[in-house]
């Protein structure tokens, strides 16, 4: 005997003649992928609407939405592309070799990504000051994981470029791809996010403004966009703290800071500062109260240095006066899932004294 079940739905698909209700045209199917790896790059880009308001800013900004690749982060367009590299240069092998790589987090996710498709056994070094979602997500992609002390100078053997070095000479068939001067890194933004942002463009930018860590971003894009629209103005945000900032006499302090990705206690090969046009220092709380409007704005669920990247580039707009018909695009290089339990939570922002009235008054603290 059939079951006859209860029906409580509230809609009943009809003809398009007697149902009531309104329809949509799908969008056009993106084919199967091979794998995951082919999910990366083709991002979207956003237009910032209330945030470009309510700082009366008139041109156009845009923000590159690298969250919504793979892995989570725009590294993951370096990790697919220095281990296909590699592979194409004989010098690794699926299933024989180990990628041993330091990184704040996300070139390890990124190659965590393409180890894990391809068959490598994958090492990350990454200073403790880089959150536990990271680390969460590098070992459920199976990498092996050594943290080491934030405050070790990069050329230290206790930092994780030193440790990364000396399992390299003790691991047989292990290779570092190196991230800070694999001319892949800059390439893979050159070939690609470059070119995305050219042609979501329409061919026009007025200002490129972006964080740097490797530099490998800013350096990319930067090249390709001063061969295609020379007038462009390329803004690079640097944290204070860090010393990758020209003129030099912008670096004034060496205080640690809290965002994740972006600075470093040396000048990587991957960052070309000839095609920087100016620099912008920045600090913890500026980056995290604009991460935080980006979300609560703008909706985009974006990490701590797109945030910085974001607040840059108000101020660059504002100092270079672009108005009416310019246009100016932000690279937003991850995502807030990186961050759970630091900025996206409210308790931290307060014991960090991160907050402001503006926030204080559209967070209030919550009891339940
Ligand atoms: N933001 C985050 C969160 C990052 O992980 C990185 C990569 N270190 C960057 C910005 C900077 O990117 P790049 O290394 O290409 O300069």
């Amino acid at each position: 005997m059939p079951i006859e079940k209860e029906n409580n739905c509230t809609w009943q698909p009809g003809t398009s003649l007697n149902d009531p209700h309104h329809h949509e045209q799908s969008l056009p199917e993106p084919p199967i992928l091979d794998t995951i790896l082919d999910h990366i790059g083709n991002t979207p880009m956003v237009r910032v609407n209330k945030i470009a308001k309510s700082e009366g800013i008139k041109c156009e900004l845009l923000a590159k939405c690298e969250y919504f690749n793979a892995g989570g982060s725009v590294k993951d367009r370096i990790g697919r592309r220095m281990v296909e590299e590699a592979e194409k240069a004989g010098t690794i092998t699926p299933g024989v070799s180990t990628i041993i790589e330091p990184t704040s987090g996300n070139t390890g996710i990124g190659l965590a990504l393409a180890a894990a498709v391809k068959g490598y056994r994958a090492i990350i070094t990454l200073p403790e000051k880089m959150s536990q979602e990271k680390v969460d997500v590098l070992k459920a992609l199976g990498a092996e994981i050594i943290r080491t002390p934030t405050e070790a100078a990069w050329d230290a053997p206790e930092s994780h470029i030193g440790v990364a070095r000396r399992l390299q000479k003790e691991i047989p068939n292990s290779v570092i791809l190196n991230q800070y001067d694999n001319p892949y890194n800059p390439i893979a933004h050159y070939d690609t996010t470059a070119e995305e942002i050219l042609g979501q463009c329409g061919g026009k930018v007025d200002m490129f403004v972006a964080g740097a860590g490797t530099g490998g971003t800013i350096t990319g894009v930067a090249k390709k966009l001063k061969e295609k629209c020379p007038n462009v103005i390329i803004i690079g945000v640097d944290p204070h703290g860090s010393i990758l900032a020209e003129p030099a006499t912008l670096n004034t302090t060496n205080e640690t800071y809290k965002v994740e990705g972006i600075g470093y206690d040396f000048i990587p090969k991957a960052l070309d500062r000839r095609l920087v046009d100016g620099w912008i220092k920045s600090s913890d709380k500026e980056s995290f109260l604009m991460a935080r409007r980006l979300i609560r704005e703008e909706g985009i669920l974006c990490g701590g240095s797109s945030g910085t990247a974001m607040w840059a580039a108000i101020q660059a707009i504002k100092q270079h006066g672009l108005g009416e018909g310019k246009r100016v695009v932000v690279l937003l290089p991850d995502s807030v899932r990186n961050y759970m339990t630091k900025f996206l939570n409210d308790d931290w922002m307060r014991s960090n004294g991160f907050t402001d009235e503006k926030f204080e008054k559209e967070t209030p603290e919550r009891k339940d």
